[in-house]
């Protein structure tokens, strides 16, 4: 699927099969997320554009580089902040923005509750960060925010994606690339992602 990369990894295997085993703790399940989001952001942000600079290392001076642009990582909540440890520990110094969007399980339409976009980062790199991309409608929602905010480049990564979610976030965002563990079979009629690993937010925080 164009705009769509699957990271094809062992340890992103690995870190998912441990995810999706309804057995693993919260604790574990966090600690995994982290890690695997690490990897994902890694090979998502593989083309950031650099600038070359000059090190003084303790004895001479020797070329180095910085990164051009500003990171900024937008977490969707609740599940998106299981996913911003790791952003931060490969990307120090991005800063982290947060919307909050619910899906009403009714309609299964995304409400948006809680927005909070750094300011000034018109011209960052914008990864947007939801392990789970179900329906689609909170990622195409908080993306149409985003775009009111940003007019530089924005990324989604997700950890499991549903073929209904990449179809209606690609029509409504084209431009927006993604990059996910897996693209699973489908979604339920309950808008879970089969085979999935349940509901995030709720393995992350231990509110089942
Ligand atoms: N959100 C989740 O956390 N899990 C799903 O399967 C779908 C949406």
């Amino acid at each position: 699927m164009t705009g769509v990369t699957v990271v094809d990894h062992p340890l992103v295997a690995r870190h998912l099969s441990v995810l999706r085993d309804a057995a693993t703790p919260s604790a574990d399940f966090r600690r995994r997320l982290s890690d695997v989001s690490m990897l994902l952001l890694y090979e998502a942000l593989r083309d950031l554009r650099v600038r070359e600079d000059t090190i003084a290392t303790p004895l001479e001076s020797t070329g180095g580089m910085r990164l051009a642009d500003e990171i900024v990582v937008i977490a969707i909540l609740r599940a998106g902040l299981g996913m911003t440890d790791g952003a931060l520990r490969l990307i120090p110094e991005a800063r982290v923005g947060h919307l909050g969007v619910f899906r009403d399980e009714e309609s299964l339409q995304p409400v948006g509750y809680y927005e909070s976009i750094p300011p000034h980062a018109e011209d960052a790199e914008v990864v947007v960060a939801d392990p789970m991309l179900a329906t689609g409608g909170s990622a195409v929602h908080a993306l149409d925010r985003i775009k009111r905010d940003v007019s530089g480049r924005v990324r989604f990564v997700c950890l499991v994606a549903a073929p209904e979610g990449l179809k209606t976030l690609q029509a409504a965002h084209p431009d927006v690339p993604v990059w996910c563990a897996a693209v699973d079979r489908e979604l339920d009629e309950r808008g879970y992602i089969r085979p999935g690993l349940g509901d995030a937010g709720d393995r992350i925080f231990g509110t089942e």
